[in-house]
């Protein structure tokens, strides 16, 4: 298969710091589209990935799954993307499009397995898939999604860059939160104020929901009403904690280390569900007696399809729904991922690609 190099920032070992590489990419096929990249987000999933924390990464990898940019070419048989416009890859780049599940729209559980946007056999090329820190992304128009306008923000940024983070963090969150019916009448909890948690808060009050954050961050207390949560409670606050047991119709667990979610478990009603979306190294305990009661069960939610990938967009533009960011060069990116693995960042690093060039 014929290939083209593009400029990216990646690297060959997990003890080595993510630098300026050569990569390739496939040459268009007649469903493929070819996107400049404007902006990628830094989601703790690529931090993840990046120190092999899950086991399984290949190297060379090149992270990045919260991706936008402008169509610069397309494939002769494309139908619904031309030259100029906004375009957005996520985490899914291809799925065999026939088990039921890929018929359903919930290609993230694709029987034939999916083909990430990053670190990922690309069956199409035989080769690895590279993500967003680079020049340019291509793959099937199936699954680039149509990126809607967004308002630019009060500091002058592009609303385009804070709305990258939609990509991975905003379906992550809003797919649960539909799923579990999130809106008026129900208290929903966010347990962890990140990337994710902080884009939970936006969406969940959209739909009409009642938010409860939990937080380890003393700094994030008060932020998170700004953010739109209705009550912040310091999670070592026991007292505050105690308010709430047997309160909350569902809580989005976002946290992304080991932590112990029987103390949130114990927050539900009868019926009430703990949504993993984090996704710890570690194993997680759950006390027989935290699920037993109340008839309660811990759950978890994996990105989200194609089609509910872009519905989530659509509504985020209309309810004018982006992430808070700093967005950074991408010469900054080593520092970033250390800043985030210290939890460093308000609440999302954005790379603006156009430093790569
Ligand atoms: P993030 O920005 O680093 O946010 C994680 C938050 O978890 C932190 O801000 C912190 O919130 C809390 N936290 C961190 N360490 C903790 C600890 N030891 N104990 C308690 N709380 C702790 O990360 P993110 O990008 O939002 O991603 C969160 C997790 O979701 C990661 O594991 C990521 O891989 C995963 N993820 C999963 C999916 C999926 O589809 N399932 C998609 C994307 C990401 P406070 O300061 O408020 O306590
Ligand atoms: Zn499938
Ligand atoms: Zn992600």
């Amino acid at each position: 298969m014929k290939t083209k190099t593009v400029k990216a920032f990646g690297k060959e070992t997990v003890d080595s710091p993510l630098h300026l590489m050569n990569i390739k990419r496939r040459e268009l096929l007649p469903h493929d589209v070819e996107m400049d990249i404007l902006y990628c987000g830094i989601c703790h999933s690529d931090l993840h990935s990046i120190r092999n924390e899950w086991g399984g990464t290949t190297y060379p990898i090149v992270p990045g799954h919260e991706i936008v940019g402008r169509v610069t070419t397309v494939g002769k048989h494309v139908t619904k993307f031309k030259p100029g416009d906004l375009a957005a890859v996520g985490c899914i780049v291809d799925s065999c499009g026939k088990c039921e599940y890929c018929e359903d729209g919930l290609e993230q559980f694709c029987d034939e397995g999916v083909t990430w946007s990053f670190n990922s056999p690309d069956k199409l090329s035989g080769g690895m898939t590279f993500g967003g820190f680079s020049e340019s992304y291509v793959c099937d128009e199936k699954y680039m999604l149509k990126m809607p306008e967004f308002k630019n923000l009060p500091t002058g940024q592009a609303g385009l860059a804070a709305a990258a983070p939609l990509l991975c963090a905003g379906i992550t969150v809003y797919s649960p939160l539909k799923h579990w019916q999130a809106g008026p009448g129900k208290k929903v909890g966010v347990l962890g104020i990140g990337g994710l948690g902080h884009v939970a808060i936006k969406i969940a009050k959209a739909m009409g929901a009642e938010v409860i954050v939990f937080t380890t961050s003393p700094s994030k207390v008060e932020d998170a009403k700004r953010l739109g949560a209705d009550e912040a409670v310091l999670s070592s606050d026991a007292e505050a904690m105690k308010k709430y047991s047997r309160k909350l119709h569902f809580i989005i667990d976002t946290v992304s280390a080991k932590h112990d979610v029987n103390a949130y478990l114990n927050l539900l009603r009868q019926d009430g569900s703990v949504v993993l979306v984090g996704l710890p190294a570690e194993p997680l305990e759950v006390n027989a007696f935290s699920v037993v009661s109340g008839r309660r069960s811990f759950s978890g939610s994996n990105i989200g399809g194609i089609a509910e990938t872009q519905e989530m967009l659509d509504f985020c533009a209309k309810h004018n729904i982006t992430a808070e960011i700093e967005l950074i060069n991408v010469q900054q990116i080593n520092e970033a991922f250390e800043r985030l693995e210290r939890g460093d960042v308000k609440y999302r690093f954005v790379v603006d690609m156009a430093t790569l060039k």
